[in-house]
């Protein structure tokens, strides 16, 4: 039998991938591996289940089986790779060696976490895949009082999903606003303003250091004295690329594993796309640069090799108490800030010298205008 093309995750770039290729080619073997449940669902979606009242299950959209007939693919799930040895063209699930024609790694990104003193460090709950949604899901149910940890886009999107959910909510970050790396600093006040005419209360600043039980539910101890109560935890601080087993079989990587606009890895017959991938020095965590990917790497891997392009790639946030629409200039590019607009509409435009747009942030109503700047804006990669 033909070494099958394996892929590795079952996540919006696996499947997505796994769909396009089939549209070119219907027979050759197709093996998909994933540590988790392998349901197919969307991944947005999960900071928008208490306010569209869904658990783990609504949010779900299909069986792995479903999948499997659908792609005509053999999926295996709670399978986790233990290594890769691309001078072989295996790969090793414990004991076990799998060969492949073509490998591609779609395995994503990891919750970043942090040491947490005290005795409920297990009330900490990072929510990065339907399996940690129901989790979180369980641990929240008949309780009232959430502390988040982390103020970027995450962060913000579950502190609103969450007090539409009937939350109280803290949000401890250790930043001086909400989405640090990627807001103007007057966007933000008009998110956090939002987030804040629902209740959510900001402790912008410290960190958390220790968390313990008391009689009631937790005690959250900051950095800079103040002690939180509340029931349980959700972590957001930020994602890491999964690197650690492409570096240890000697691909090459950097914030995430490297690959060119053909989305090669360093090694032959090897590609990555979505969140663990680093395509031409850009390592973007959504899903728009993902599907161009798919496309791409489906046309490559059918025989028709073909480069990877991302126009404009603005991020819709999904806090609709405060409408954001956000599109950072790309790398490098120096530009000059302007601010229009007050209160939850504002309007940030950054131009370069010549006044072409490079970036924006829209926020309320001004969300409005984004198809019109959406036209002038920059491609990420031509
Ligand atoms: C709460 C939240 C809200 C978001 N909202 C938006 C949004 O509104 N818009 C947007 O564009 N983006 C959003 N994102 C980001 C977007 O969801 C991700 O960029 C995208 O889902 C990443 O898909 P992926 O397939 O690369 O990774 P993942 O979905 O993480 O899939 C990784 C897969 O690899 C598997 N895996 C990992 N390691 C192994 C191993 N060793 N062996 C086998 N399998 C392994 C996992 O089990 C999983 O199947 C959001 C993210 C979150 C967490």
């Amino acid at each position: 039998m033909n070494a099958p093309v394996v892929i590795i995750g079952t996540g919006l770039a696996g499947y997505n991938v796994a769909r396009e290729f089939r549209k070119l080619d219907s027979e050759t073997p197709l093996l998909l591996i994933t540590a988790d449940d392998g349901r197919s669902y969307s991944k947005p979606m999960l900071s928008t289940g208490f306010g569209k009242n869904k658990d783990a299950d609504g949010l779900s959209m299909a069986e792995p089986g479903a999948m499997a007939e659908q792609l005509k693919a053999e999926i295996r799930t709670h399978t986790r790779i233990s290594g890769i040895d691309p001078g072989h063209k295996r790969l090793w699930i414990g004991e076990e060696a799998v060969i492949y024609r073509d490998l591609i790694l779609a395995w994503g990104a990891e919750t970043v976490r942090v040491p947490i003193e005290g005795d409920a460090a297990d009330c900490v709950f990072p929510i990065n895949d339907l399996e940690d949604y129901a989790r979180f899901r369980a641990a929240a149910a008949g309780k009232r009082r959430v502390l988040l940890l982390g103020a970027g886009l995450i962060g913000c999107e579950f502190a609103n999903d969450l007090t539409l959910g009937g939350y109280e909510v803290q949000l401890v970050a250790p930043c001086e606003q909400v989405m640090p790396t990627l807001l103007h600093p007057a966007a933000a006040a008009a998110v956090q303003a939002g987030l804040e005419s629902l209740g959510a209360r900001f402790h912008l600043g410290p960190v958390l250091n220790r968390l313990q039980r008391v009689t009631d539910g937790l005690e959250a101890h900051l950095s800079d004295g103040q002690v939180i109560p509340c029931d349980v935890v959700v972590s957001a601080i930020g994602l890491r690329p999964r690197v650690d087993l492409a570096a240890a079989a000697g691909l090459q990587v950097s914030r995430g594993i490297m690959v060119d606009r053909h989305l090669k890895t360093s090694h032959a017959n090897i590609y990555a796309l979505g969140d663990c991938a680093e395509v031409d020095g850009l390592n973007l965590l959504y899903v728009m640069p993902l599907m161009s990917c798919a496309r791409a790497l489906a046309q490559t891997l059918a025989g028709n090799p073909t480069a990877v392009t991302y126009g404009p790639m603005p991020i819709t946030v999904k806090t609709p108490v405060c409408p954001l629409v956000v599109s950072p200039p790309p790398r490098g590019a120096e530009g000059i800030w302007t601010v229009e607009g007050q209160g939850a509409d504002i309007k940030v435009l950054c131009r370069d010298a010549a006044g072409k747009l490079l970036g924006y942030a829209l926020t309320g109503a001004a969300v409005m205008e984004k198809l019109a700047l959406n036209k002038e804006l920059p491609a990420l990669l031509a």
